[in-house]
Protein backbone atom coordinates (compact mmCIF):
# COMPACT_ATOMS: atom_id res chain seq x y z
CA UNK A 1 0.00 0.00 0.00
CA UNK A 2 2.38 2.34 0.94
CA UNK A 3 4.09 4.02 -2.14
CA UNK A 4 6.87 5.28 -3.39
CA UNK A 5 7.39 1.38 -2.08
CA UNK A 6 10.01 1.04 1.08
CA UNK A 7 11.17 4.82 1.25
CA UNK A 8 14.55 4.59 3.06
CA UNK A 9 14.54 5.14 6.90
CA UNK A 10 18.30 6.62 7.00
CA UNK A 11 19.85 9.84 5.95
CA UNK A 12 19.66 9.93 2.15
CA UNK A 13 22.85 12.82 2.42
CA UNK A 14 25.66 11.07 2.71
CA UNK A 15 24.79 8.20 0.50
CA UNK A 16 27.17 7.36 -2.57
CA UNK A 17 24.77 5.24 -4.15
CA UNK A 18 23.10 7.41 -6.80
CA UNK A 19 19.84 5.05 -6.89
CA UNK A 20 19.63 5.32 -3.45
CA UNK A 21 20.08 9.03 -3.31
CA UNK A 22 16.45 9.39 -5.16
CA UNK A 23 14.69 7.76 -2.76
CA UNK A 24 12.42 9.71 -0.67
CA UNK A 25 13.87 9.69 3.07
CA UNK A 26 14.45 12.55 6.21
CA UNK A 27 17.27 15.12 5.68
CA UNK A 28 18.83 16.97 8.33
CA UNK A 29 18.34 20.85 7.49
CA UNK A 30 19.42 22.70 10.62
CA UNK A 31 21.66 21.21 12.97
CA UNK A 32 23.57 22.40 16.64
CA UNK A 33 27.09 21.97 16.08
CA UNK A 34 28.33 19.40 19.38
CA UNK A 35 31.63 21.42 20.18
CA UNK A 36 30.44 24.33 20.29
CA UNK A 37 26.29 24.44 19.97
CA UNK A 38 26.24 26.85 17.04
CA UNK A 39 23.20 26.47 14.81
CA UNK A 40 23.37 25.84 11.16
CA UNK A 41 21.63 25.45 8.09
CA UNK A 42 22.24 23.39 5.52
CA UNK A 43 21.06 25.71 2.16
CA UNK A 44 21.76 23.57 -0.14
CA UNK A 45 19.70 20.35 1.25
CA UNK A 46 16.94 22.27 2.17
CA UNK A 47 17.14 24.42 -1.44
CA UNK A 48 17.42 20.95 -3.32
CA UNK A 49 13.58 19.94 -1.68
CA UNK A 50 11.83 23.58 -1.78
CA UNK A 51 13.18 24.65 -5.19
CA UNK A 52 11.92 21.79 -7.31
CA UNK A 53 10.03 23.09 -10.18
CA UNK A 54 6.90 21.63 -9.29
CA UNK A 55 6.78 22.84 -6.16
CA UNK A 56 9.04 25.86 -5.30
CA UNK A 57 6.11 27.96 -6.68
CA UNK A 58 3.55 27.13 -4.83
CA UNK A 59 2.04 27.80 -1.36
CA UNK A 60 2.98 25.34 1.22
CA UNK A 61 1.81 23.99 4.58
CA UNK A 62 4.34 23.00 6.95
CA UNK A 63 3.68 20.54 10.15
CA UNK A 64 6.19 19.80 12.38
CA UNK A 65 6.44 18.15 15.71
CA UNK A 66 8.30 19.35 18.97
CA UNK A 67 8.27 18.25 22.02
CA UNK A 68 11.04 16.39 24.38
CA UNK A 69 12.44 13.34 22.55
CA UNK A 70 11.75 9.75 23.37
CA UNK A 71 8.06 10.85 23.61
CA UNK A 72 7.12 9.16 19.90
CA UNK A 73 7.23 12.49 17.58
CA UNK A 74 8.49 10.29 14.77
CA UNK A 75 6.63 7.56 15.28
CA UNK A 76 3.65 9.61 14.43
CA UNK A 77 5.28 11.27 11.24
CA UNK A 78 5.50 7.91 9.85
CA UNK A 79 2.00 7.69 10.54
CA UNK A 80 1.65 10.82 8.83
CA UNK A 81 4.00 9.85 5.49
CA UNK A 82 1.33 7.05 5.16
CA UNK A 83 -1.13 9.14 5.05
CA UNK A 84 0.31 11.81 2.33
CA UNK A 85 1.33 8.91 0.13
CA UNK A 86 -1.92 7.40 0.16
CA UNK A 87 -3.98 10.48 0.49
CA UNK A 88 -6.89 9.04 -1.79
CA UNK A 89 -6.91 5.51 -0.10
CA UNK A 90 -8.82 4.80 3.16
CA UNK A 91 -6.38 1.69 3.51
CA UNK A 92 -3.92 4.52 4.10
CA UNK A 93 -3.04 3.11 7.43
CA UNK A 94 -1.11 0.00 5.79
CA UNK A 95 -1.52 -3.51 6.47
CA UNK A 96 -0.79 -5.36 9.99
CA UNK A 97 2.58 -6.75 9.13
CA UNK A 98 4.46 -3.39 7.55
CA UNK A 99 6.86 -2.30 9.12
CA UNK A 100 6.88 1.54 10.21
CA UNK A 101 9.57 3.18 8.49
CA UNK A 102 10.50 6.80 7.19
CA UNK A 103 11.78 9.52 10.32
CA UNK A 104 13.73 7.16 12.17
CA UNK A 105 12.25 6.20 15.70
CA UNK A 106 13.19 4.42 18.81
CA UNK A 107 16.88 3.63 19.12
CA UNK A 108 17.17 2.90 22.50
CA UNK A 109 18.21 5.82 24.73
CA UNK A 110 21.48 7.48 23.49
CA UNK A 111 21.03 11.36 22.65
CA UNK A 112 20.03 12.23 18.87
CA UNK A 113 21.46 15.62 17.40
CA UNK A 114 19.58 18.40 18.25
CA UNK A 115 18.03 19.74 15.38
CA UNK A 116 15.78 20.00 12.56
CA UNK A 117 15.00 17.31 9.40
CA UNK A 118 12.58 17.63 6.73
CA UNK A 119 10.84 15.06 4.37
CA UNK A 120 12.69 14.97 1.11
CA UNK A 121 9.06 14.67 -0.99
CA UNK A 122 7.13 17.66 -1.17
CA UNK A 123 3.42 16.42 -1.02
CA UNK A 124 1.24 18.32 -3.85
CA UNK A 125 -2.21 18.59 -2.52
CA UNK A 126 -5.16 20.08 -4.20
CA UNK A 127 -7.01 21.90 -1.74
CA UNK A 128 -11.26 21.91 -1.89
CA UNK A 129 -11.52 25.61 -2.55
CA UNK A 130 -11.36 26.22 -6.06
CA UNK A 131 -8.69 23.36 -7.00
CA UNK A 132 -5.89 25.67 -5.05
CA UNK A 133 -3.11 23.65 -5.27
CA UNK A 134 -0.51 23.36 -2.41
CA UNK A 135 2.92 21.72 -1.17
CA UNK A 136 3.36 20.15 2.46
CA UNK A 137 6.61 19.83 3.83
CA UNK A 138 6.29 17.68 6.80
CA UNK A 139 9.10 18.58 9.77
CA UNK A 140 10.55 16.62 12.74
CA UNK A 141 12.76 18.00 15.42
CA UNK A 142 15.38 16.90 18.23
CA UNK A 143 15.38 18.45 21.10
CA UNK A 144 16.66 17.41 24.58
CA UNK A 145 14.66 19.04 27.12
CA UNK A 146 16.24 17.90 30.26
CA UNK A 147 18.77 20.09 31.31
CA UNK A 148 19.36 23.43 31.60
CA UNK A 149 21.79 23.94 28.47
CA UNK A 150 19.56 21.63 26.45
CA UNK A 151 16.76 23.22 27.20
CA UNK A 152 18.59 26.46 25.43
CA UNK A 153 19.35 24.27 22.54
CA UNK A 154 15.63 23.03 22.54
CA UNK A 155 14.20 26.61 22.68
CA UNK A 156 16.21 27.84 19.51
CA UNK A 157 14.98 24.27 17.62
CA UNK A 158 11.35 25.15 19.00
CA UNK A 159 11.55 28.59 18.47
CA UNK A 160 12.86 27.78 14.45
CA UNK A 161 9.67 24.95 13.61
CA UNK A 162 7.28 27.42 15.22
CA UNK A 163 8.29 30.58 13.20
CA UNK A 164 8.59 28.04 9.75
CA UNK A 165 5.47 25.85 10.04
CA UNK A 166 2.12 26.28 9.69
CA UNK A 167 1.16 23.88 12.13
CA UNK A 168 3.16 23.37 14.96
CA UNK A 169 2.62 19.79 16.85
CA UNK A 170 2.99 20.52 20.82
CA UNK A 171 4.11 15.99 21.91
CA UNK A 172 3.42 15.87 25.10
CA UNK A 173 3.24 12.33 27.10
CA UNK A 174 0.13 11.67 29.61
CA UNK A 175 -0.98 15.49 30.53
CA UNK A 176 -0.04 19.23 30.25
CA UNK A 177 2.27 20.11 33.04
CA UNK A 178 2.85 23.36 34.36
CA UNK A 179 6.65 23.26 33.28
CA UNK A 180 5.30 22.37 29.55
CA UNK A 181 3.22 25.80 29.47
CA UNK A 182 6.75 27.50 30.90
CA UNK A 183 8.57 25.78 28.16
CA UNK A 184 6.53 26.87 25.41
CA UNK A 185 5.87 30.33 26.86
CA UNK A 186 10.10 30.51 26.87
CA UNK A 187 10.25 29.15 23.59
CA UNK A 188 7.76 30.98 21.45
CA UNK A 189 9.28 34.29 23.32
CA UNK A 190 12.86 33.27 21.82
CA UNK A 191 10.88 33.14 18.38
CA UNK A 192 8.62 36.19 18.63
CA UNK A 193 11.73 37.87 19.70
CA UNK A 194 13.47 37.52 16.57
CA UNK A 195 10.44 38.36 14.37
CA UNK A 196 9.22 41.44 13.22
CA UNK A 197 6.45 43.31 15.40
CA UNK A 198 2.93 42.90 13.73
CA UNK A 199 -0.52 43.60 14.51
CA UNK A 200 -1.07 39.66 14.11
CA UNK A 201 -0.29 36.89 16.27
CA UNK A 202 3.56 35.88 15.31
CA UNK A 203 2.14 32.18 15.04
CA UNK A 204 -0.57 30.31 13.35
CA UNK A 205 -1.70 26.61 14.73
CA UNK A 206 -0.39 25.29 17.89
CA UNK A 207 -1.76 21.96 18.44
CA UNK A 208 -1.33 20.43 21.78
CA UNK A 209 -0.87 16.58 21.57
CA UNK A 210 -0.89 14.55 24.46
CA UNK A 211 0.39 10.49 24.43
CA UNK A 212 -0.61 8.20 26.38
CA UNK A 213 -3.62 10.10 27.97
CA UNK A 214 -5.37 7.27 30.46
CA UNK A 215 -8.11 9.74 32.11
CA UNK A 216 -10.78 8.96 28.92
CA UNK A 217 -13.61 8.87 31.18
CA UNK A 218 -13.14 12.43 32.23
CA UNK A 219 -12.22 13.98 28.87
CA UNK A 220 -12.61 11.16 26.03
CA UNK A 221 -10.06 10.70 23.54
CA UNK A 222 -9.71 12.47 20.21
CA UNK A 223 -10.44 16.31 19.39
CA UNK A 224 -13.53 17.04 21.11
CA UNK A 225 -12.10 16.04 24.75
CA UNK A 226 -8.86 17.73 23.50
CA UNK A 227 -10.38 20.89 23.20
CA UNK A 228 -13.13 20.45 26.12
CA UNK A 229 -9.63 19.80 28.40
CA UNK A 230 -7.40 22.13 27.34
CA UNK A 231 -9.91 24.79 28.13
CA UNK A 232 -10.05 23.97 31.32
CA UNK A 233 -6.27 23.73 31.73
CA UNK A 234 -5.54 27.15 30.24
CA UNK A 235 -8.44 29.04 31.61
CA UNK A 236 -7.57 32.40 33.23
CA UNK A 237 -8.63 32.76 36.44
CA UNK A 238 -8.24 35.08 39.00
CA UNK A 239 -7.02 33.70 41.96
CA UNK A 240 -4.44 31.86 40.28
CA UNK A 241 -0.96 33.15 40.71
CA UNK A 242 -0.24 36.11 38.33
CA UNK A 243 2.68 33.48 37.11
CA UNK A 244 -0.15 31.06 35.62
CA UNK A 245 -2.25 33.62 34.34
CA UNK A 246 0.61 35.14 32.48
CA UNK A 247 2.00 32.04 30.92
CA UNK A 248 -1.95 31.46 30.34
CA UNK A 249 -1.94 34.82 28.20
CA UNK A 250 1.01 34.69 26.45
CA UNK A 251 0.28 31.46 24.79
CA UNK A 252 -2.90 33.06 23.88
CA UNK A 253 -1.19 36.10 22.36
CA UNK A 254 0.97 33.71 19.77
CA UNK A 255 -0.94 31.92 18.10
CA UNK A 256 -4.14 32.49 16.06
CA UNK A 257 -5.19 28.51 16.69
CA UNK A 258 -4.29 26.43 19.81
CA UNK A 259 -6.71 22.90 19.47
CA UNK A 260 -5.54 19.60 21.85
CA UNK A 261 -5.61 16.27 20.76
CA UNK A 262 -5.63 12.73 23.01
CA UNK A 263 -4.46 9.74 21.98
CA UNK A 264 -4.56 6.85 23.79
CA UNK A 265 -1.52 4.86 25.02
CA UNK A 266 -0.52 2.72 22.10
CA UNK A 267 0.32 -0.33 23.75
CA UNK A 268 2.73 -2.29 25.99
CA UNK A 269 4.46 -3.85 22.92
CA UNK A 270 5.08 -0.28 21.14
CA UNK A 271 6.47 1.34 24.68
CA UNK A 272 8.50 -1.66 25.77
CA UNK A 273 9.19 -4.28 23.37
CA UNK A 274 13.13 -4.05 21.88
CA UNK A 275 11.80 -6.58 18.64
CA UNK A 276 8.42 -3.69 17.82
CA UNK A 277 9.27 -2.65 14.34
CA UNK A 278 6.04 -0.61 14.16
CA UNK A 279 3.74 -3.23 12.10
CA UNK A 280 -0.16 -2.76 13.20
CA UNK A 281 -0.50 -5.73 14.69
CA UNK A 282 1.24 -5.01 17.66
CA UNK A 283 -0.77 -1.83 18.08
CA UNK A 284 -3.88 -1.18 19.92
CA UNK A 285 -6.90 -0.78 18.36
CA UNK A 286 -8.01 1.85 20.28
CA UNK A 287 -4.90 3.70 19.16
CA UNK A 288 -5.02 2.99 15.77
CA UNK A 289 -8.50 4.21 15.79
CA UNK A 290 -7.78 7.82 17.37
CA UNK A 291 -4.91 7.96 14.77
CA UNK A 292 -7.40 7.36 12.12
CA UNK A 293 -9.36 10.69 13.17
CA UNK A 294 -5.92 12.67 14.18
CA UNK A 295 -4.44 12.44 10.37
CA UNK A 296 -7.48 14.25 8.62
CA UNK A 297 -7.47 16.58 11.42
CA UNK A 298 -4.11 17.61 10.55
CA UNK A 299 -3.76 16.86 7.15
CA UNK A 300 -7.00 16.81 5.20
CA UNK A 301 -6.94 18.50 2.34
CA UNK A 302 -9.89 20.94 3.26
CA UNK A 303 -8.02 21.09 6.64
CA UNK A 304 -4.64 21.98 5.32
CA UNK A 305 -3.38 25.64 6.75
CA UNK A 306 -0.67 27.51 4.66
CA UNK A 307 2.03 29.15 5.89
CA UNK A 308 1.85 32.93 6.26
CA UNK A 309 4.48 35.41 7.55
CA UNK A 310 3.87 39.01 8.31
CA UNK A 311 0.11 38.28 6.72
CA UNK A 312 0.90 36.49 3.43
CA UNK A 313 0.87 33.82 2.58
CA UNK A 314 4.27 32.46 1.61
CA UNK A 315 6.08 30.11 -1.43
CA UNK A 316 8.28 26.79 -1.70
CA UNK A 317 10.76 29.35 -2.35
CA UNK A 318 10.08 32.26 0.31
CA UNK A 319 10.48 29.50 2.70
CA UNK A 320 14.00 29.38 2.26
CA UNK A 321 15.02 32.57 2.30
CA UNK A 322 12.87 32.81 5.37
CA UNK A 323 15.04 29.87 7.04
CA UNK A 324 18.45 31.44 5.54
CA UNK A 325 17.26 35.08 8.12
CA UNK A 326 15.98 33.60 10.93
CA UNK A 327 19.24 31.06 11.16
CA UNK A 328 21.21 33.92 11.49
CA UNK A 329 19.40 35.12 14.67
CA UNK A 330 20.50 31.88 16.39
CA UNK A 331 24.29 31.08 14.83
CA UNK A 332 26.04 33.52 16.65
P1 LIG B 1 10.90 10.83 19.46
O1 LIG B 1 12.26 10.90 20.07
O2 LIG B 1 9.94 11.76 20.16
O3 LIG B 1 10.91 11.05 17.97
O4 LIG B 1 10.32 9.36 19.74
P2 LIG B 1 10.27 8.09 18.75
O5 LIG B 1 9.27 8.31 17.68
O6 LIG B 1 11.66 7.75 18.34
O7 LIG B 1 9.68 6.98 19.72
C1 LIG B 1 10.35 6.64 20.93
C2 LIG B 1 9.76 5.36 21.51
O8 LIG B 1 8.42 5.58 21.94
C3 LIG B 1 9.69 4.19 20.54
O9 LIG B 1 10.17 3.05 21.21
C4 LIG B 1 8.22 4.01 20.22
O10 LIG B 1 7.88 2.66 20.02
C5 LIG B 1 7.54 4.57 21.44
N1 LIG B 1 6.25 5.22 21.19
C6 LIG B 1 5.77 5.74 20.03
N2 LIG B 1 4.56 6.30 20.23
C7 LIG B 1 4.26 6.16 21.54
C8 LIG B 1 3.16 6.55 22.37
O11 LIG B 1 2.17 7.17 21.93
N3 LIG B 1 3.24 6.18 23.69
C9 LIG B 1 4.30 5.49 24.21
N4 LIG B 1 4.27 5.16 25.51
N5 LIG B 1 5.36 5.13 23.47
C10 LIG B 1 5.36 5.46 22.16
MG1 LIG C 1 12.53 11.45 16.73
Amino acid sequence: TITPESYQSDSISPSPDPVAEERPGPVQIVRANESDGIFQLDAAALEKILLQDHVKDLNLVVVSVAGAFRKGKSFLLDFMLRYMYNQHSDAWIGGDHEPLIGFKWRGGCERETTGIQVWSDVFVVEKPDGNKVVAVLLVDTQGAFDSQSTIKDSATVFALSTMTSSVQVYNLSHNIQEDDLQHLQLFTEYGRLAMEETESKPFQSLMFLIRDWSSPYEYDYGLKGGQAFLQKRLQVKNCQHEELQNVRKHIDSCFSKISCFLLPHPGLKVATNPKFDGRLKDIEDDFKTQLAELMPVLLAPDQLVEKQIGGSKITCKDLVEYFKAYIKIYEG
